[in-house]
């Protein structure tokens, strides 16, 4: 099975829904959700040539290594290396780190040169810089092995029960409460 983006971003809230997505359950995109993350592309590629001054930025290339697949919003690019960057609408700083760390590394297995990835969080006017190299190589790694053990049916969660209420796959995994915590095994 593939995994993209969007399983990095859903193995960081919780293992679980990587499980139930490779079983065939999907999550309910809502309208909300949607215009949650429209940005004005204009206003944001203005910004981004004044401010970094990249060479050339690329919108929503695709990389792709063995069965790994994955599409920053951007690229920027510079005279000796690249350096990807997500751009974010929302207010609140969800776990889009390990997100990027993911398309770094994508990139790296591509040969290309990166050093750092962005994650612009456009209604804070905020740039969060991540800088990429061999340890940070050697974690993705362990990650996507995490992943795929739980693609395989391997997790155990025990978090805090109100992710559970907010999340989207809720009612396909019913996990068991007691008191504040979750529990899937
Ligand atoms: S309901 Fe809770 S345990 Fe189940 S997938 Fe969602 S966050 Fe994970």
């Amino acid at each position: 099975m593939t995994i993209s983006g969007i399983t990095i971003k859903h193995f960081a809230y919780c293992p679980q829904i990587v499980r139930l997505e490779s079983m065939g359950f999907a999550e309910r995109v809502s309208e909300a959700m949607i215009e949650g993350e429209r940005v004005e592309k204009d206003k944001v590629m203005n910004f981004l040539y004044a401010t970094l001054r990249p060479l050339n930025i690329i919108g929503k290339p695709i990389f792709r290594y063995k069965d790994l697949i994955g599409s920053p919003d951007y690229v920027l690019t510079y005279p000796n290396y690249w350096v990807p960057l997500d751009v974010k609408s929302g207010r609140k700083r969800y776990d889009h780190k390990l997100q990027m760390k993911y398309y770094l590394y994508l990139m790296d297995m591509n040969g290309i040169n990166v050093k750092e990835g962005l994650i612009y969080y456009v209604s804070l006017k905020e740039i969060v810089r991540l800088n990429y190299n061999y340890a940070e190589r050697r974690y993705v790694e362990g990650v996507l092995s995490k992943i795929r053990e739980a693609m395989n049916g391997r997790v155990k969660v025990v978090q805090d029960a109100r992710k559970c209420y907010n999340c989207g796959f809720y009612t396909f995994c019913r996990p068991k409460i007691k008191g504040n915590l979750a529990y899937v095994d």
